[in-house]
């Protein structure tokens, strides 16, 4: 772009942050609540608030959403998008819902500060202040600190990351088509290595085994037999959060597709042209692919910790969702840490979780407002694990312990995904590209 032409879209950027600061509605005398994100929890939170919420009370109310990107992103089905199955658009629902119950607004800004004690929050539009607070900001990926993680390792976080994944695979098999077979390089291009063996990585290497093989098979003349498909873990098994059974099950279902799968290999280093482990081995790969943790987002790490209570970064919260010491203010989701009402100790940090904290809290917060002492607590219901594990195998782990493998697995998994697509249509989109996939046809082309 040239010069004169980039001066003037800054100059453009300029005046239209200046005018939209200056629409940031100022507070009246209506009692604001605001979402902070359009994760799961914030927008199972709307939902749920807004079914509940009773007309006569509503009219004094103003919701609004702050959220960086206008739309809720549907984590479970990225690895899919990293792997040519799923379009990136089936997996992005919007967040705008028309009501005519209250004043619903959504603003697109990044949050940057939340100010508790003085009831604000500063985003990048200026300061938006508040009457209730309910913090559903996610987690961000975590390196753990390890050398060259940010710089030569792509996480699996978001829809950008996803398109990242998929579009280093093709475009390695772009390159390696070009080498002849024994050249170093092209073993490096054929090398597809997943840090991390939890849920995330765990599906991410099945379905990265069976779009390789696609690849090979159908779009370029290399023998399968030539790519590496690589799990390393630190810990001695996989899926720390599952039954020792169903990890080593995993882990047999993995091997049997072809994958390698490294126990007890801890990463020390991401470098360009592979992964250093500690034991001192180098595996040589230009496709390496990071999944092994995430952490609090920082907008939440830095609420001072001498304000509210907090654990592993998590906002501690009483049996309501409420952090202690500021009753008007939530925290829901991956950024809450809940003790009560579960089995589990503290509740995961997963999707379902936040959903369940979500709807429990529109009901909560809109029986308070009506001036109903809310009586009953935030009960978890834990249901279990569910993996694909690439093309017809998944595992269901039922919270008592019973397990189903194979077909089965895979089939409960797609038709529970499939039914927690909050549009019909992304149900339909995901549906297409599913029914694609069983003809062999997924995205094999790339975008960057
Ligand atoms: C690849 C992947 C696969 C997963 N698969 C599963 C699964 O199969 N099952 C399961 O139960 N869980 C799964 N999870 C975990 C699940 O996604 C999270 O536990 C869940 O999303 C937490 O919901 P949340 O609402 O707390 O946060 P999120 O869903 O992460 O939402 C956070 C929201 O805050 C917004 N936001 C963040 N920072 C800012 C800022 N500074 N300013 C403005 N907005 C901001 C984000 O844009 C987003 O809208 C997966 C996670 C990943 C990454």
């Amino acid at each position: 772009m040239p010069w004169y032409r980039r001066k003037t879209m800054q100059a453009q950027y300029e005046l239209d942050k200046k005018a939209l600061g200056g629409l940031i509605p100022e507070k009246g005398n209506k009692t604001r609540i605001l979402v902070l994100g359009s994760g799961f929890a914030g927008m199972s939170f709307i939902k749920s608030f807004l079914k509940n919420v009773k007309y006569d009370i509503a009219e004094n109310l103003e919701l609004f959403l702050i959220t960086i990107k206008n739309y809720h992103l549907f984590t479970p089905l990225l690895y899919q998008v990293a792997t040519g199955l799923v379009n990136e658009y089936h997996i992005l629902d919007p967040v705008r819902i028309k009501t005519k119950k209250l004043d619903y607004r959504v603003i697109e800004a990044e949050i940057k500060e939340i100010n508790i004690e003085r009831k604000f929050v500063v985003t990048s539009l200026g300061n938006i202040a508040y009457d209730y607070l309910v913090i559903a900001l996610g987690s961000v990926d975590n390196d753990f600190g390890i050398k060259g993680v940010k710089e030569n390792a792509i996480p699996l976080k978001s829809a950008k990351d996803a398109i990242k994944i998929r579009s280093k695979i093709i475009s390695s098999f772009e390159r390696a088509s070009l080498l002849d077979i024994g050249n170093p390089m092209r073993k490096s291009l054929l090398t597809f290595v997943v840090i991390g063996g939890g849920p995330t990585g765990v599906e991410l290497v099945g379905a990265i085994r069976d779009y390789v093989k696609q690849l090979c098979n159908k779009y370029y003349s290399i023998d399968s037999s030539e790519c590496r498909v690589i799990l390393i873990e630190a810990a001695n098994r996989l899926l720390l959060q599952a039954r020792e059974k169903t990890a080593e099950k995993c882990r047999r279902i993995l091997e049997s597709r072809g994958v390698r799968v490294l126990l007890n290999a801890k990463v020390v280093a991401v470098e360009q042209d592979g992964v250093v482990l500690a034991d001192g081995t180098k595996i040589e790969s230009s496709n390496v692919f990071w999944t092994a943790g995430i952490k609090v987002n920082p907008v939440v790490e830095n609420i001072s910790d001498e304000l509210v209570l907090k654990k592993k970064g998590r906002i501690i919260v009483d049996e309501y969702l409420r952090v202690q010491n500021y009753p008007y203010a939530f925290a829901i989701g991956d950024n809450a840490w809940v003790t009560s009402g579960s089995k589990l100790n503290p509740v995961p940090a997963m999707a379902s979780a936040a959903v369940q904290q979500g709807e429990y809290l529109g009901k909560y917060l809109a029986s308070i407002l009506s001036n109903y002492t809310f009586k009953k607590p935030f009960v978890y219901k834990d249901f279990g694990l569910m993996l694909s594990l690439g093309r017809f195998k998944g595992i269901v782990e039922f919270p008592n312990g019973w397990v189903i493998t194979g077909f089965l697995g895979w089939l409960i998994w797609r038709m529970v995904h499939l039914v927690k697509i909050s549009t019909m249509r992304n149900k339909l989109g995901v549906m297409f590209d599913w029914a694609m996939a069983l003809f062999k046809r997924r995205i094999v082309t790339r975008i960057d």
